[in-house]
């Protein structure tokens, strides 16, 4: 089995950004959503299908529950309620989002929705990466209004995303390697445009934003990394926003040099 490079080549269509989801409403309760849904009730995740094939749904409800064993391994207890929609208009409906092309899941406050047509072009390992990966969102509250910049927000969701995939470091960051490779480092941490829809560099934001989480983890442990989310560098490590970047572009050098 040929091993998909790069995180275009992983996730195909690339992950949702929270920004369009994550907002707290009155949503019905998963039961009430379609009369002619299907519910899937396990012991600590609900997923609920509309007209979905029951095969694909079972499948979910397995990957459902094995991203919330890695989202509380890291992070801390989370109960998944994923919503798997006919179409992406449902799941764009559900979200409260605009047009969502490409993408695979969202995020809301409390909830993951399938995006079913670029779900269906994902691998197998990027199936549970992006579940994985909106799961830790919700359980972290993603950008919380945005108090958390981005690339921690992002980042985090990718590390717990990535962390049991096996997938090595040049194999998920393949687009930012080549950069580095040609003796081209960021200059600064991503921010939000860096993570906008269609920004040229998307996916090297993503893989930036997951090597500074990996970096964190790597030098000063899992735990602070966690310490981290809704702090500061300037608090947790103590050191300046300069010297940070400045440690973690040598990590880029280091990892992918
Ligand atoms: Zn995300």
């Amino acid at each position: 089995m040929s091993v998909p490079q790069g995180r275009r080549a992983v996730l195909a269509g690339m992950l949702a950004l929270a920004g369009a989801g994550l907002t707290a409403g009155a949503a019905p309760l998963p039961e009430d959503l379609w009369p002619d849904g299907a519910v899937l009730r396990g012991e600590h995740y609900v997923v609920v299908g509309h007209r979905v094939p029951a095969d694909l749904l079972d499948d979910l409800a397995v990957r459902a529950e094995r991203a919330r064993r890695r989202v509380a391994a890291i992070w801390g207890p989370v109960r998944p309620v994923i919503l798997f929609p006919e179409t992406d208009a449902e799941a764009e409906a559900l979200a409260g989002a605009g047009a969502t092309g490409g993408l695979a899941a969202m995020a809301t406050a409390d909830r993951v929705i399938i995006l079913p047509g670029g779900y269906a072009r994902l691998s197998e390992i990027g199936r549970d990466v992006v579940i994985t990966h909106e799961l830790t969102h919700v359980a972290t509250g993603a950008t919380r209004g945005g108090r958390v910049p981005m690339w921690l927000s992002e980042g985090f969701a990718d590390y717990v995303g990535y962390a049991a995939s096996g997938l090595a470091v040049r194999t998920v960051a393949a687009e930012l390697a080549a950069e580095v490779r040609a003796g081209v480092l960021p200059a600064r941490l991503p921010g939000p445009a860096d993570f906008a829809p269609g920004a040229v560099r998307l996916a090297q934001a993503y893989e930036e934003a997951w090597l500074a989480c990996r970096y964190i983890a790597g030098r000063y442990g899992e735990r602070t990394l966690v310490r981290l989310y809704g702090s500061d560098v300037g608090t947790v490590l103590g050191l300046t926003a300069a010297d940070f970047t400045a440690g973690w572009r040598d990590y880029l050098r280091k990892e992918l040099g």
